[in-house]
């Protein structure tokens, strides 16, 4: 089966770095990453660019636009999402919306992504306004964290799913994913990727740890009922992508949690085909 991961990390930020040695058992580096991508048959993977000033600074105010991935050389099968840092974009507004789109010119540049709920701002606010009609000009989807975020420093009402809602209806030509499916706000998730047609959902992030963790938690059918009611209730496989926050977990551990999740005559969409559709720019041979 051929897989596409669209959503990985490749910055270099200690709490990532951290997790991968502490947690995870995950050798975050280039050469990790192409081993775990050999490993399991993944042709792409979608990184989501991020950066911080200064080790654990994130979600750090000061980095400059884009965000992009800059843990080392990157490899050739990685593509990636531009990140957004609203505050720097009004210190900054002229400079740093053509450094954006000059970024997007990168045959790499696949989409964008936003940090909400890390960054203080309600993502239908107008401090992201050029970011979304950039988004609609080069036809690049917009990657939008969502639900728990991995840092105290966060601020949940604003990385919650329903504020998509506003956000879809502003920008009907653009398209959108939901990273982590939303969680805990699942539910609420699943009732956004079925009102809007231009919202879909990434499944990355749901477990983070190594693989007794995520036995653990795949043997758990309270967790697991959690996540399916809403792809039940959903019911459009189209709209749901792969992607495993790598290194927060090993990807070959992942896909296996994964499989169980969505049922077999689905896979090459969610896997594969859903993602190719959506991220335009990814070059198959
Ligand atoms: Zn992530």
């Amino acid at each position: 089966m051929k897989v596409i991961d669209a959503h990985i990390h490749f910055s270099n930020i200690e709490i990532f770095k951290e997790t991968a040695k502490k947690k995870s058992n995950v050798d975050y580096s280039r050469i990790g990453l192409n081993q775990e991508f050999s490993n399991s048959n993944i042709i792409a993977g979608i990184g989501m660019g991020l950066t911080e000033t200064n080790a654990g600074r994130f979600p750090d105010r000061e980095s400059q636009n884009p965000m992009l991935l800059d843990l080392d050389e990157l490899p050739k099968d990685l593509y990636e999402c531009i990140g957004i840092n609203p505050y720097e974009l009004i210190n900054n507004k002229i400079f740093e919306l053509r450094n954006l789109e000059q970024s997007i010119s990168s045959e790499r540049v696949v989409g964008i992504k936003i940090y909400a709920g890390y960054y203080h701002y309600h993502v239908w606010d107008e401090v992201y306004d050029d970011v979304y009609k950039l988004a609609e000009k080069y036809k690049l989807p917009v990657v939008i964290h969502s639900g728990d975020t991995y840092s105290e420093k966060g601020l949940l009402k604003y990385s919650h799913p329903l504020e998509i809602d506003e956000l879809a209806m502003k920008y009907r030509n653009v398209n959108f994913i939901v990273a982590h499916f939303g969680d805990p706000w699942i539910m609420e998730t699943a009732e956004l990727i079925s009102k809007n047609s231009n919202v879909y959902a990434d499944l990355s992030g749901l477990i983070v740890g190594n693989k007794q963790v995520v036995k653990k938690f795949s043997e758990e059918p309270l967790f697991k009922d959690h996540i399916k009611r809403g792809l039940i209730y959903a019911n459009n496989y189209k709209k749901i992508l792969f992607g495993s926050d790598w290194p927060l977990v090993r990807i070959e551990t992942y896909i296996e949690f994964i499989k169980e999740l969505i049922p077999k005559e689905h896979w090459d969409d969610v896997f594969y085909k859903n993602a190719l559709k959506l991220f335009k720019n990814i070059k198959m041979d």
